[in-house]
């Protein structure tokens, strides 16, 4: 056993554990960290196996909202970058901030257990190494949630977390079963490549184009006045029914929820394939017959190749479940991020918001950063987040009712999130991200690399 409890383990050197890993950088916070890959990026990188990534996948959220706290996306990239620029941004930014150095590659997190006030970690080299904390950062895209139908099916059945490119689908019958963004991105490939393709759904979408008014639908979110939602909605619903139609012409069912209270579904390929007849919606599977899949309206389809696109569970299988307070498939933790039981055991990326995630992950692995560094130099701060952390329950749906799935049990109102952040922080005494509080990480980095060249 190596003894090592004043560092901070990290799990995960996706863009969660990397925004974590520069928050405590900056604060000379000591931390070893581990991925089980061989190199940084997370989901995005295509290698990196049990990725859910596909070749035709690009950003939802757009690239001036979408990325790490002061370190923008190249001016270059598109407003949808695709999955190659994402990982060569998020690579740029472990490079920028030198955060490969502490990274051990190759090495996957097998276990966390308390150990007295600290935490005893171990790795899948046999080895046990203690910590004063752990922050767990390890992705919640890697379990596939596969529904079971009945009957017997002669074709092929898989998650979409296999899937990787359209030539997957060339000279086959297709049927996607779900409509999240993935579902509806590989839809739209099945439209092009698949010798015939459908996609099932339980309800009805609102579908909102990358683009409204010739923005990225979420730039002008952000741009424009924040306005009530009694005042979005409406005027949101009205410029949708006049960029789209009714999409129930094209057989999707009409939503049984208002805008905005389900996560949104941004796509501007589906309603073209839609309206070119080149994918057909059906209801939900009831069941398998042979070569057949059988819908709930009594109608079937002889499909070659069924595609889950069902999404996923969230897990930390290394962490035994009593430690995190799991309620509907989500671990309960305060922000997102703090353990409420255990002190210093934190999630960072166990987020699902209406908005992209990587600034949001700044601010939170900030907090955590924060809070670690005061327990050494600010105890009474420390202790005022601990009340917190026991105590406070906030309100973070912003006033919208959420559809009552369990995709939406954590859900976060982004700018409720923020909001809450700030005052979070106005009541510990810490202040808010502010440009350049990054640069001195950066200007090590930079000093080390021509050191070494
Ligand atoms: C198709 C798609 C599109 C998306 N688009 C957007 C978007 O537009 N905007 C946005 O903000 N988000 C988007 N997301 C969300 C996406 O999850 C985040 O962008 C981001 O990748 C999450 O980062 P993460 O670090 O939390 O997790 P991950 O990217 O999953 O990284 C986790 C890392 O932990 C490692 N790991 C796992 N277990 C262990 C272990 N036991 N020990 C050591 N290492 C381990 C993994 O190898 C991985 O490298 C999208 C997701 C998908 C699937």
């Amino acid at each position: 056993m190596t003894e090592a409890p004043d560092r901070v383990c990290v799990v995960g050197a996706g863009p969660a554990g990397l925004s974590t890993a520069r928050a405590l950088k900056r604060l000379g916070i000591a931390y070893d960290q581990y991925e089980r890959h061989t190199d940084v990026g997370g989901i995005w990188d295509l290698d990196n196996p049990g990725t859910p990534m596909y070749e035709s996948a690009h950003f939802i959220s757009s690239r001036r909202v979408s990325g790490f706290f002061d370190f923008p996306m190249p001016g270059t990239y598109p407003d949808y970058p695709d999955n190659r620029r994402i990982l060569a941004y998020t690579k740029a930014f472990a490079d920028a901030y030198g955060l490969r150095g502490t990274i051990r590659f190759g090495t996957a997190v097998t276990r966390v257990e308390r150990d007295g006030d600290a935490w005893a970690v171990e790795l899948d080299d046999g080895t046990t190494h203690t910590y004063r904390a752990v922050v767990c950062a390890t992705g919640v895209t890697w379990h596939p949630r596969v529904p079971r139908h009945p009957g017997t099916f002669t074709g092929a059945i898989r998650h979409a977390r296999t899937y990787r490119r359209l030539e997957e689908f060339r000279g086959r019958r297709v049927l996607i079963v779900g409509l999240g963004n993935s579902g509806a991105d590989i839809a739209c490939d099945a439209a092009v490549a698949a010798d015939a393709a459908f996609v099932s759904v339980r309800r009805g979408y609102h579908v909102i184009p990358k683009h409204v008014l010739g923005v990225p639908a979420d730039e002008f979110d952000h741009r424009g006045p924040r306005l009530p939602l009694c005042l979005t909605r409406p005027l949101m619903s009205a410029l949708l029914r006049v960029v789209q139609g009714d999409l129930t012409r094209y057989g999707l069912p009409r939503p049984d929820h208002k805008l905005f209270e389900s996560h949104p579904l941004l796509n501007s390929r589906l309603v073209h394939h839609l309206q070119h007849g080149d994918v057909t919606v059906k209801p939900d599977v009831a069941g398998f017959d042979g070569a057949r899949v059988v819908f709930t309206d009594g109608t079937s389809e002889r499909i070659d190749l069924v595609l889950y696109a069902t999404g996923y569970d969230w897990a930390i299988p290394y962490v035994p479940e009593r430690y995190f307070a799991w309620r509907d498939g989500r671990p309960e933790l305060y922000l997102t991020a703090f353990s409420r039981a255990h002190r210093n055991l934190f999630g960072v990326g166990y987020l699902e918001v209406n908005s992209s995630a990587y600034t949001l992950f700044d601010h939170i692995s900030d907090l955590v950063a924060r809070y670690l560094h005061d327990q050494r130099h600010a105890p009474g701060r420390a202790a005022a987040f601990d009340g917190l952390i026991a105590r406070h329950v906030p309100d973070l749906s912003g006033g919208t009712r959420f559809v009552p799935s369990a995709r939406h049990t954590a859900y976060a109102d982004a700018h409720a999130l923020r909001h809450c952040l700030t005052r979070v922080r106005e009541r510990v005494g810490w202040p808010g991200l502010e440009p350049g509080m990054f640069d001195g990480v950066r200007a090590a980095a930079a000093r080390d690399t021509e050191v070494r060249s």
